[in-house]
Protein backbone atom coordinates (compact mmCIF):
# COMPACT_ATOMS: atom_id res chain seq x y z
CA UNK A 1 0.00 0.00 0.00
CA UNK A 2 3.03 2.46 0.76
CA UNK A 3 4.38 1.87 -2.46
CA UNK A 4 1.16 2.41 -4.34
CA UNK A 5 0.66 5.89 -2.09
CA UNK A 6 3.91 7.41 -3.46
CA UNK A 7 3.22 6.46 -6.55
CA UNK A 8 0.14 8.28 -6.64
CA UNK A 9 1.70 11.19 -4.44
CA UNK A 10 4.47 11.39 -7.76
CA UNK A 11 1.89 10.94 -9.84
CA UNK A 12 0.11 14.00 -8.91
CA UNK A 13 3.37 15.83 -8.75
CA UNK A 14 4.34 15.00 -11.49
CA UNK A 15 1.21 16.41 -12.82
CA UNK A 16 0.77 19.55 -10.91
CA UNK A 17 4.29 20.79 -12.32
CA UNK A 18 3.36 20.24 -15.44
CA UNK A 19 0.37 22.00 -15.38
CA UNK A 20 1.87 24.80 -13.75
CA UNK A 21 4.54 24.48 -16.45
CA UNK A 22 2.13 24.30 -19.07
CA UNK A 23 -1.18 26.34 -17.95
CA UNK A 24 0.36 29.20 -16.37
CA UNK A 25 -1.87 31.71 -18.29
CA UNK A 26 -0.35 33.30 -20.95
CA UNK A 27 -0.84 36.84 -23.09
CA UNK A 28 0.95 37.03 -26.33
CA UNK A 29 1.22 40.74 -27.19
CA UNK A 30 2.05 41.54 -30.99
CA UNK A 31 4.09 45.12 -31.38
CA UNK A 32 3.63 45.77 -34.61
CA UNK A 33 4.27 48.83 -37.27
CA UNK A 34 6.11 50.40 -40.11
CA UNK A 35 9.38 50.97 -40.07
CA UNK A 36 10.14 53.89 -37.83
CA UNK A 37 7.14 54.08 -36.14
CA UNK A 38 8.31 53.53 -32.57
CA UNK A 39 7.89 49.42 -31.96
CA UNK A 40 11.40 49.05 -30.34
CA UNK A 41 11.34 52.73 -28.35
CA UNK A 42 7.48 50.95 -27.45
CA UNK A 43 8.11 47.80 -25.78
CA UNK A 44 11.38 48.74 -24.37
CA UNK A 45 9.23 51.11 -22.08
CA UNK A 46 6.61 49.30 -21.40
CA UNK A 47 8.51 46.24 -19.90
CA UNK A 48 10.74 48.21 -18.06
CA UNK A 49 7.40 50.52 -16.88
CA UNK A 50 5.80 47.14 -16.25
CA UNK A 51 9.39 46.13 -14.19
CA UNK A 52 9.18 49.53 -12.26
CA UNK A 53 5.68 49.90 -11.96
CA UNK A 54 5.55 53.17 -9.82
CA UNK A 55 4.31 55.37 -12.83
CA UNK A 56 1.99 53.63 -14.31
CA UNK A 57 -1.16 54.67 -12.65
CA UNK A 58 -3.40 54.67 -15.08
CA UNK A 59 -2.79 50.81 -15.23
CA UNK A 60 -5.23 49.05 -12.79
CA UNK A 61 -3.57 45.82 -12.97
CA UNK A 62 -0.11 47.47 -11.78
CA UNK A 63 -1.46 47.01 -8.48
CA UNK A 64 -2.04 43.46 -8.25
CA UNK A 65 1.25 42.92 -9.49
CA UNK A 66 3.93 41.68 -7.18
CA UNK A 67 6.89 40.97 -8.44
CA UNK A 68 7.98 41.21 -12.69
CA UNK A 69 10.72 39.64 -13.98
CA UNK A 70 12.15 38.51 -17.41
CA UNK A 71 12.56 34.95 -18.07
CA UNK A 72 13.83 32.51 -21.00
CA UNK A 73 11.15 32.94 -23.84
CA UNK A 74 9.33 29.61 -24.93
CA UNK A 75 10.48 29.97 -28.88
CA UNK A 76 13.90 28.68 -29.06
CA UNK A 77 14.36 29.46 -32.46
CA UNK A 78 12.86 32.99 -32.24
CA UNK A 79 15.62 35.73 -31.75
CA UNK A 80 15.30 37.52 -28.00
CA UNK A 81 14.26 41.05 -28.03
CA UNK A 82 17.09 42.62 -27.22
CA UNK A 83 15.92 44.15 -23.94
CA UNK A 84 18.95 44.95 -22.13
CA UNK A 85 20.58 46.18 -25.22
CA UNK A 86 17.62 48.94 -25.99
CA UNK A 87 17.73 50.12 -22.34
CA UNK A 88 21.45 51.15 -22.27
CA UNK A 89 20.98 53.12 -25.02
CA UNK A 90 17.89 54.89 -23.51
CA UNK A 91 19.55 55.12 -20.30
CA UNK A 92 23.12 55.75 -21.10
CA UNK A 93 25.23 58.93 -19.90
CA UNK A 94 24.22 60.27 -23.68
CA UNK A 95 20.86 59.03 -24.20
CA UNK A 96 20.22 57.96 -27.74
CA UNK A 97 17.44 56.13 -29.46
CA UNK A 98 17.95 52.54 -29.76
CA UNK A 99 18.40 50.71 -33.30
CA UNK A 100 14.98 49.90 -34.70
CA UNK A 101 12.89 46.31 -35.59
CA UNK A 102 14.58 44.37 -38.09
CA UNK A 103 13.10 41.25 -37.78
CA UNK A 104 11.05 39.56 -35.60
CA UNK A 105 11.77 38.76 -32.01
CA UNK A 106 10.06 37.76 -28.73
CA UNK A 107 10.55 38.67 -24.89
CA UNK A 108 8.94 37.13 -21.76
CA UNK A 109 8.34 39.12 -18.76
CA UNK A 110 6.36 37.06 -15.89
CA UNK A 111 4.28 38.96 -13.71
CA UNK A 112 3.57 37.80 -10.40
CA UNK A 113 -0.15 38.42 -9.53
CA UNK A 114 -2.32 38.96 -6.42
CA UNK A 115 -5.26 37.31 -7.47
CA UNK A 116 -8.08 40.07 -6.95
CA UNK A 117 -11.76 39.08 -5.29
CA UNK A 118 -13.02 38.29 -2.08
CA UNK A 119 -11.28 34.92 -2.33
CA UNK A 120 -8.14 36.69 -3.26
CA UNK A 121 -5.97 36.61 0.18
CA UNK A 122 -6.71 32.66 0.19
CA UNK A 123 -5.37 31.44 -3.04
CA UNK A 124 -2.02 32.27 -3.39
CA UNK A 125 -0.18 34.56 -6.16
CA UNK A 126 -0.35 33.31 -9.53
CA UNK A 127 1.88 33.75 -12.35
CA UNK A 128 0.68 35.18 -15.87
CA UNK A 129 3.30 35.40 -18.42
CA UNK A 130 3.35 38.22 -21.17
CA UNK A 131 4.93 36.86 -23.97
CA UNK A 132 5.59 40.17 -26.19
CA UNK A 133 6.41 39.50 -30.32
CA UNK A 134 7.76 42.14 -32.03
CA UNK A 135 7.55 41.81 -35.77
CA UNK A 136 7.84 44.73 -39.02
CA UNK A 137 4.50 45.96 -40.04
CA UNK A 138 5.87 45.81 -43.43
CA UNK A 139 5.69 42.12 -43.29
CA UNK A 140 2.06 41.91 -41.90
CA UNK A 141 0.82 43.31 -45.43
CA UNK A 142 1.97 40.61 -47.08
CA UNK A 143 -0.98 38.78 -45.69
CA UNK A 144 -2.87 40.39 -48.91
CA UNK A 145 -0.50 38.10 -51.58
CA UNK A 146 -1.78 34.84 -50.29
CA UNK A 147 -4.98 34.91 -52.62
CA UNK A 148 -3.25 36.71 -55.57
CA UNK A 149 -1.35 35.05 -58.12
CA UNK A 150 1.77 36.24 -59.87
CA UNK A 151 -0.01 38.09 -62.65
CA UNK A 152 -2.73 39.92 -60.45
CA UNK A 153 0.30 40.98 -57.77
CA UNK A 154 2.36 42.02 -60.59
CA UNK A 155 -0.61 44.09 -62.55
CA UNK A 156 -1.41 45.56 -58.66
CA UNK A 157 2.32 46.46 -57.98
CA UNK A 158 3.30 48.13 -61.24
CA UNK A 159 0.18 50.34 -61.24
CA UNK A 160 1.05 50.87 -57.33
CA UNK A 161 4.48 51.72 -58.50
CA UNK A 162 4.00 53.44 -61.66
CA UNK A 163 1.97 55.84 -59.37
CA UNK A 164 4.41 57.03 -57.23
CA UNK A 165 6.72 57.91 -60.11
CA UNK A 166 8.75 54.50 -60.20
CA UNK A 167 10.81 55.63 -63.74
CA UNK A 168 13.69 53.79 -62.88
CA UNK A 169 11.76 50.47 -62.21
CA UNK A 170 10.19 50.81 -65.83
CA UNK A 171 13.65 51.38 -67.10
CA UNK A 172 15.00 48.33 -65.97
CA UNK A 173 11.90 46.65 -67.28
CA UNK A 174 12.00 48.04 -70.53
CA UNK A 175 15.76 45.95 -70.88
CA UNK A 176 14.20 42.78 -70.49
CA UNK A 177 12.04 40.08 -72.25
CA UNK A 178 10.48 38.29 -70.15
CA UNK A 179 10.14 35.33 -72.14
CA UNK A 180 13.58 34.65 -72.92
CA UNK A 181 15.73 32.28 -71.09
CA UNK A 182 16.07 32.84 -67.52
CA UNK A 183 19.82 34.60 -66.81
CA UNK A 184 20.72 35.36 -63.04
CA UNK A 185 22.35 38.70 -62.92
CA UNK A 186 19.05 40.17 -65.12
CA UNK A 187 17.15 38.53 -62.93
CA UNK A 188 18.91 39.87 -59.84
CA UNK A 189 19.27 43.48 -61.30
CA UNK A 190 15.45 43.09 -62.00
CA UNK A 191 14.92 42.97 -57.64
CA UNK A 192 17.33 45.79 -57.29
CA UNK A 193 15.60 48.12 -59.05
CA UNK A 194 12.42 47.10 -57.69
CA UNK A 195 13.41 47.28 -54.17
CA UNK A 196 14.18 50.84 -54.89
CA UNK A 197 11.48 51.61 -56.31
CA UNK A 198 9.64 50.42 -53.36
CA UNK A 199 12.12 52.11 -50.97
CA UNK A 200 11.34 55.71 -52.85
CA UNK A 201 7.89 54.95 -52.98
CA UNK A 202 7.98 54.16 -48.77
CA UNK A 203 10.11 57.22 -48.32
CA UNK A 204 7.48 59.29 -50.19
CA UNK A 205 4.44 58.03 -48.24
CA UNK A 206 3.05 54.77 -49.41
CA UNK A 207 2.11 52.23 -47.34
CA UNK A 208 1.22 49.30 -49.01
CA UNK A 209 4.08 47.78 -50.62
CA UNK A 210 5.04 43.96 -51.38
CA UNK A 211 6.53 42.22 -50.92
CA UNK A 212 7.71 43.36 -47.24
CA UNK A 213 10.71 41.54 -46.69
CA UNK A 214 12.11 43.64 -49.78
CA UNK A 215 12.11 46.58 -47.61
CA UNK A 216 13.11 44.73 -44.41
CA UNK A 217 14.45 40.96 -45.24
CA UNK A 218 15.66 40.13 -42.05
CA UNK A 219 17.68 37.20 -42.72
CA UNK A 220 16.70 36.25 -46.15
CA UNK A 221 18.57 38.76 -47.52
CA UNK A 222 20.15 38.00 -51.47
CA UNK A 223 18.17 34.33 -51.33
CA UNK A 224 16.29 33.39 -54.49
CA UNK A 225 12.94 34.05 -52.84
CA UNK A 226 13.32 37.56 -52.61
CA UNK A 227 15.25 37.95 -56.36
CA UNK A 228 12.18 38.23 -58.02
CA UNK A 229 9.88 41.59 -59.48
CA UNK A 230 6.67 42.07 -61.21
CA UNK A 231 6.30 41.70 -64.81
CA UNK A 232 3.43 42.74 -66.92
CA UNK A 233 1.62 39.77 -68.62
CA UNK A 234 2.88 37.76 -71.23
CA UNK A 235 4.56 34.19 -72.92
CA UNK A 236 6.46 32.47 -70.38
CA UNK A 237 8.21 29.40 -72.14
CA UNK A 238 9.66 27.11 -69.74
CA UNK A 239 12.66 28.15 -68.33
CA UNK A 240 11.86 31.66 -69.06
CA UNK A 241 12.87 34.98 -66.93
CA UNK A 242 8.95 34.96 -66.57
CA UNK A 243 8.38 31.45 -65.71
CA UNK A 244 10.55 31.79 -63.06
CA UNK A 245 9.87 35.17 -61.35
CA UNK A 246 6.47 33.59 -61.45
CA UNK A 247 8.15 30.56 -59.08
CA UNK A 248 9.86 32.59 -57.01
CA UNK A 249 6.92 34.30 -56.24
CA UNK A 250 4.77 31.36 -55.41
CA UNK A 251 8.18 30.22 -53.30
CA UNK A 252 8.11 33.73 -51.59
CA UNK A 253 4.26 32.60 -50.72
CA UNK A 254 4.51 29.39 -49.38
CA UNK A 255 8.21 29.76 -47.93
CA UNK A 256 8.01 32.88 -46.43
CA UNK A 257 4.57 34.39 -45.86
CA UNK A 258 3.07 31.37 -44.74
CA UNK A 259 5.31 30.57 -41.74
CA UNK A 260 5.02 34.18 -40.46
CA UNK A 261 1.55 33.69 -39.88
CA UNK A 262 1.65 30.38 -38.62
CA UNK A 263 4.41 30.83 -36.32
CA UNK A 264 4.08 34.44 -35.07
CA UNK A 265 0.59 36.11 -36.27
CA UNK A 266 -1.73 32.80 -35.70
CA UNK A 267 -0.81 32.71 -32.35
CA UNK A 268 -1.13 36.36 -30.96
CA UNK A 269 -4.08 36.84 -28.52
CA UNK A 270 -3.62 40.95 -28.33
CA UNK A 271 -2.19 43.27 -30.59
CA UNK A 272 -0.73 46.82 -30.81
CA UNK A 273 -0.76 48.52 -33.86
CA UNK A 274 1.63 51.90 -34.15
CA UNK A 275 1.63 54.49 -36.57
CA UNK A 276 3.51 57.76 -36.81
CA UNK A 277 0.09 59.56 -37.65
CA UNK A 278 2.14 62.86 -37.15
CA UNK A 279 4.88 61.71 -39.74
CA UNK A 280 1.94 61.35 -41.85
CA UNK A 281 0.07 64.24 -41.69
CA UNK A 282 3.37 66.42 -42.35
CA UNK A 283 4.05 64.33 -45.40
CA UNK A 284 0.89 65.13 -46.91
CA UNK A 285 -3.03 64.32 -47.61
CA UNK A 286 -1.57 61.06 -49.79
CA UNK A 287 0.32 60.00 -47.09
CA UNK A 288 -2.98 60.02 -44.77
CA UNK A 289 -4.91 58.57 -47.50
CA UNK A 290 -2.20 55.29 -47.82
CA UNK A 291 -2.54 55.14 -43.88
CA UNK A 292 -6.18 54.87 -43.61
CA UNK A 293 -6.09 52.00 -46.90
CA UNK A 294 -3.25 50.61 -44.54
CA UNK A 295 -5.35 50.23 -41.30
CA UNK A 296 -8.09 48.45 -43.28
CA UNK A 297 -6.37 45.88 -44.81
CA UNK A 298 -4.53 45.59 -41.23
CA UNK A 299 -7.80 45.18 -40.10
CA UNK A 300 -8.98 42.74 -42.74
CA UNK A 301 -5.84 40.40 -41.26
CA UNK A 302 -7.87 40.22 -38.01
CA UNK A 303 -10.93 39.52 -39.28
CA UNK A 304 -12.30 36.00 -38.04
CA UNK A 305 -11.64 33.84 -40.72
CA UNK A 306 -8.99 36.04 -42.46
CA UNK A 307 -6.73 33.49 -42.32
CA UNK A 308 -8.82 30.32 -43.33
CA UNK A 309 -5.79 28.99 -45.16
CA UNK A 310 -3.94 28.78 -42.16
CA UNK A 311 -6.90 27.90 -39.77
CA UNK A 312 -7.28 24.80 -41.52
CA UNK A 313 -3.53 23.37 -40.66
CA UNK A 314 -3.90 24.92 -37.27
CA UNK A 315 -6.07 25.93 -34.54
CA UNK A 316 -5.22 29.33 -34.39
CA UNK A 317 -6.25 31.88 -31.55
CA UNK A 318 -8.19 34.60 -31.98
CA UNK A 319 -6.64 38.30 -31.47
CA UNK A 320 -9.48 39.73 -29.55
CA UNK A 321 -8.22 43.45 -28.81
CA UNK A 322 -6.36 45.53 -31.38
CA UNK A 323 -5.11 48.87 -30.34
CA UNK A 324 -4.18 51.30 -32.74
CA UNK A 325 -1.71 53.96 -31.62
CA UNK A 326 -0.26 56.95 -32.67
CA UNK A 327 3.76 57.49 -31.19
CA UNK A 328 5.76 60.53 -30.49
CA UNK A 329 2.52 62.34 -29.12
CA UNK A 330 5.34 64.54 -27.45
CA UNK A 331 5.86 66.18 -30.25
CA UNK A 332 2.66 68.10 -29.67
CA UNK A 333 1.30 69.89 -26.69
CA UNK A 334 -1.32 68.04 -24.60
CA UNK A 335 -3.80 71.02 -25.86
CA UNK A 336 -3.51 69.23 -29.36
CA UNK A 337 -3.63 65.38 -28.31
CA UNK A 338 -7.23 65.31 -28.39
CA UNK A 339 -6.93 66.79 -32.17
CA UNK A 340 -4.52 63.59 -32.79
CA UNK A 341 -6.66 61.08 -31.07
CA UNK A 342 -9.69 62.47 -33.33
CA UNK A 343 -7.81 61.96 -36.33
CA UNK A 344 -6.70 58.30 -35.68
CA UNK A 345 -10.12 57.31 -35.05
CA UNK A 346 -12.00 59.06 -37.95
CA UNK A 347 -9.50 56.62 -39.87
CA UNK A 348 -10.35 53.42 -38.16
CA UNK A 349 -13.40 54.12 -37.74
CA UNK A 350 -13.83 54.15 -41.41
CA UNK A 351 -11.28 51.89 -42.36
CA UNK A 352 -13.50 49.58 -39.87
CA UNK A 353 -16.62 50.49 -42.14
CA UNK A 354 -14.63 50.15 -45.22
CA UNK A 355 -13.03 46.54 -44.23
CA UNK A 356 -16.33 45.30 -42.92
CA UNK A 357 -14.96 44.63 -39.75
CA UNK A 358 -16.62 42.94 -37.17
CA UNK A 359 -14.16 41.16 -35.22
CA UNK A 360 -11.93 41.80 -32.60
CA UNK A 361 -12.49 45.43 -30.26
CA UNK A 362 -10.85 48.24 -31.28
CA UNK A 363 -9.24 51.15 -29.42
CA UNK A 364 -7.41 54.30 -30.32
CA UNK A 365 -4.94 56.37 -28.42
CA UNK A 366 -1.86 59.38 -29.09
CA UNK A 367 0.82 58.54 -27.05
CA UNK A 368 4.45 58.98 -26.32
CA UNK A 369 6.59 55.45 -25.03
CA UNK A 370 9.30 58.09 -23.91
CA UNK A 371 8.41 61.22 -23.66
CA UNK A 372 11.50 63.75 -25.00
CA UNK A 373 9.83 66.82 -24.14
CA UNK A 374 8.39 69.02 -21.98
CA UNK A 375 5.78 72.00 -22.36
CA UNK A 376 6.18 75.32 -22.34
CA UNK A 377 4.17 78.67 -23.76
CA UNK A 378 6.00 81.28 -25.46
CA UNK A 379 4.49 84.26 -26.75
CA UNK A 380 5.72 85.00 -30.27
CA UNK A 381 4.56 88.52 -31.92
CA UNK A 382 1.94 88.93 -28.94
CA UNK A 383 0.23 85.16 -29.63
CA UNK A 384 0.79 82.65 -26.74
CA UNK A 385 2.09 79.60 -28.63
CA UNK A 386 2.34 76.05 -26.66
CA UNK A 387 5.39 74.76 -27.51
CA UNK A 388 7.36 72.14 -26.74
CA UNK A 389 10.81 71.98 -25.45
CA UNK A 390 13.38 69.11 -25.95
CA UNK A 391 17.14 68.50 -26.97
CA UNK A 392 17.77 68.51 -30.69
CA UNK A 393 19.64 65.45 -31.73
CA UNK A 394 21.12 67.21 -34.70
CA UNK A 395 23.09 69.48 -32.04
CA UNK A 396 22.48 68.71 -29.02
CA UNK A 397 21.12 72.02 -28.03
CA UNK A 398 17.91 72.46 -26.03
CA UNK A 399 15.09 74.10 -28.90
CA UNK A 400 11.61 75.45 -27.99
CA UNK A 401 9.47 74.19 -30.79
CA UNK A 402 6.13 75.01 -32.57
CA UNK A 403 5.29 72.25 -34.58
CA UNK A 404 2.09 74.26 -36.05
CA UNK A 405 -1.70 73.09 -35.43
CA UNK A 406 -3.93 69.56 -36.04
CA UNK A 407 -7.25 71.21 -37.81
CA UNK A 408 -9.81 71.28 -35.38
CA UNK A 409 -12.10 68.79 -36.89
CA UNK A 410 -10.50 65.28 -38.33
CA UNK A 411 -12.56 65.88 -41.48
CA UNK A 412 -10.30 68.74 -42.65
CA UNK A 413 -7.59 66.25 -43.16
CA UNK A 414 -9.91 63.26 -44.24
CA UNK A 415 -12.44 64.20 -46.93
CA UNK A 416 -10.61 64.43 -50.23
CA UNK A 417 -12.24 67.39 -50.61
CA UNK A 418 -10.34 69.05 -48.12
CA UNK A 419 -7.17 67.56 -49.18
CA UNK A 420 -4.57 69.62 -50.53
CA UNK A 421 -6.62 72.71 -49.74
CA UNK A 422 -4.11 73.39 -46.53
CA UNK A 423 -0.62 72.05 -45.04
CA UNK A 424 -1.02 70.96 -40.99
CA UNK A 425 1.94 70.72 -39.33
CA UNK A 426 3.88 73.42 -41.26
CA UNK A 427 5.33 74.84 -38.08
CA UNK A 428 8.77 73.29 -36.87
CA UNK A 429 7.93 69.96 -37.11
CA UNK A 430 10.46 68.89 -39.71
CA UNK A 431 13.32 69.64 -37.49
CA UNK A 432 11.70 67.64 -34.59
CA UNK A 433 14.26 65.15 -33.85
CA UNK A 434 14.68 65.37 -31.01
CA UNK A 435 16.91 62.69 -28.58
CA UNK A 436 15.55 60.82 -25.77
CA UNK A 437 15.50 62.76 -22.63
CA UNK A 438 17.51 61.24 -19.52
CA UNK A 439 15.14 59.42 -17.03
CA UNK A 440 16.07 62.29 -14.60
CA UNK A 441 12.61 63.58 -13.74
CA UNK A 442 11.94 65.95 -10.47
CA UNK A 443 9.13 65.68 -8.47
CA UNK A 444 5.86 67.11 -10.06
CA UNK A 445 7.30 66.32 -13.52
CA UNK A 446 4.74 63.49 -14.39
CA UNK A 447 5.67 59.89 -15.68
CA UNK A 448 8.39 59.48 -18.28
CA UNK A 449 5.65 58.98 -21.00
CA UNK A 450 2.34 59.69 -22.32
CA UNK A 451 -0.28 57.15 -21.94
CA UNK A 452 1.55 53.97 -22.03
CA UNK A 453 -0.27 53.00 -18.84
CA UNK A 454 -3.65 53.66 -20.62
CA UNK A 455 -2.03 51.66 -23.62
CA UNK A 456 -1.48 48.57 -20.77
CA UNK A 457 -4.63 48.82 -19.32
CA UNK A 458 -6.49 48.36 -22.34
CA UNK A 459 -4.17 45.13 -23.37
CA UNK A 460 -3.24 43.82 -20.25
CA UNK A 461 -5.25 45.02 -17.57
CA UNK A 462 -8.36 41.94 -17.72
CA UNK A 463 -5.78 39.00 -18.13
CA UNK A 464 -3.85 40.13 -14.88
P1 LIG B 1 10.76 50.84 -35.00
O1 LIG B 1 11.47 50.87 -36.32
O2 LIG B 1 9.29 50.70 -35.17
O3 LIG B 1 11.34 49.83 -34.04
O4 LIG B 1 10.94 52.31 -34.37
P2 LIG B 1 11.83 52.78 -33.13
O5 LIG B 1 11.23 52.31 -31.86
O6 LIG B 1 13.24 52.48 -33.39
O7 LIG B 1 11.57 54.36 -33.24
C1 LIG B 1 12.00 55.09 -34.36
C2 LIG B 1 12.35 56.49 -33.95
O8 LIG B 1 11.17 57.21 -33.59
C3 LIG B 1 13.25 56.59 -32.73
O9 LIG B 1 14.60 56.44 -33.09
C4 LIG B 1 12.92 57.97 -32.21
O10 LIG B 1 13.61 58.94 -32.95
C5 LIG B 1 11.45 58.11 -32.53
N1 LIG B 1 10.57 57.76 -31.39
C6 LIG B 1 10.04 56.54 -31.07
N2 LIG B 1 9.27 56.63 -29.97
C7 LIG B 1 9.28 57.94 -29.59
C8 LIG B 1 8.65 58.69 -28.53
O11 LIG B 1 7.91 58.17 -27.68
N3 LIG B 1 8.92 60.04 -28.49
C9 LIG B 1 9.73 60.66 -29.41
N4 LIG B 1 9.93 61.97 -29.31
N5 LIG B 1 10.33 59.98 -30.41
C10 LIG B 1 10.10 58.64 -30.51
Amino acid sequence: IGRFADAVTRGVEDVANSVTEVFDPTVRLGVTGLSRAGKTVFITSLVANLMDRGRMGGFSGASRIETAFLQPQPDDTVPRFEFEKHLGALTSAQPHWPEGTRAVSELRLSLKVRPSGMLGGLRGPRVVHLDIVDYPGEWLLDLGLMEKTYDAWSARALTRLASWGAEGYAAAMAEVDGAAKLQEPVAQTLAAAYTSALRAARDAGAYDLTPGRFLLPGDLEGSPVLTFAPLPPGEAPRGSLRREMERRFDAYKAKVVQPFFRDHFARLDRQVVLLDVLGAIRRGPRAVEEMRAAIADILSAFKPGALGWLMALLGARRVDRVLFAATKADHLHHTQHARLTDILDAMVSDARRRADFAGAGTRVLALAALRATVEEERVHKGETLPVVRGRLMETGKEAALFPGELPPDASHILTPAAQGAEVWLDGDYDLMEFAPAPLTLRPGEGPPFIRLDRAAEFLLADRV
